[in-house]
């Protein structure tokens, strides 16, 4: 098996050694016919502009989207989820992979400073909270049909999963619990 990471910005390095640490072969996705030789792929957190700007740009765009429709096994995070979610309520316009049936609204905790660490129960884990950190953080405010949810904090979404793809809210590269990359992995065994 081999995961690919989309190395175009945002925290790649972090989610590498986390798949080091696992013993996961893993590749960083930085041109279109990368896509090809991976089993599953992981989109960081950043930017979400920036990222869609660059994947226009480079030309990954429409293939990356054929290739999640087609079923490729994904785990977004953060930017990585406002990327592929189907609406993103306080920027309209903004263009996503639309592939997500989920609506969210960009930065809805605030600025930087107003980033947090909290502790999630999210029972398909097991009984041990999750360390979750939230970084300039979306909020889920509305799951279409088919999305099911994993973990709630304050009443909204925070880990959702939809057919192919697992989707978060926050950064489990940040912490030394593994379990979240483990759950991606367990399901393409
Ligand atoms: N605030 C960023 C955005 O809207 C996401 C932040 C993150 O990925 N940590 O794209």
């Amino acid at each position: 098996m081999k995961i690919g990471i989309l190395a175009i910005q945002g925290s790649v390095e972090e989610h590498k050694v986390i798949l080091e640490k696992l013993g996961i072969e893993n590749v960083l996705v930085k041109k279109a016919k990368d896509l090809d030789t991976i089993d599953g792929l992981i989109l960081p957190g950043g930017e979400s502009t920036t990222l869609i700007h660059i994947l226009k740009t480079m030309d990954i765009f429409e293939y990356l989207k054929e290739k999640i429709k087609k079923g490729l096994p994904v785990l977004s995070t953060c930017a990585g989820l406002i990327i592929l979610a189907k609406q993103i309520e306080n920027y309209p316009n903004q263009n996503s992979l639309d592939v997500l049936n989920i609506t969210l609204s960009r930065n809805a905790y605030g600025r930087q400073r107003e980033s947090f660490i909290t502790y999630l129960p999210i029972p398909i884990l097991g009984d041990e909270p999750y360390e979750a950190v939230f970084i300039r953080a979306p909020k889920i405010i509305k799951t279409g049909e088919g999305v099911k949810i994993h973990a709630t904090f304050q009443d909204s979404p925070v880990f959702v999963e939809e057919g192919n793809i697992l989707g978060l809210t926050f950064h489990p590269e940040l912490t030394n619990d593994l379990r979240i990359h483990k759950y991606f992995l367990s399901k393409m065994r």
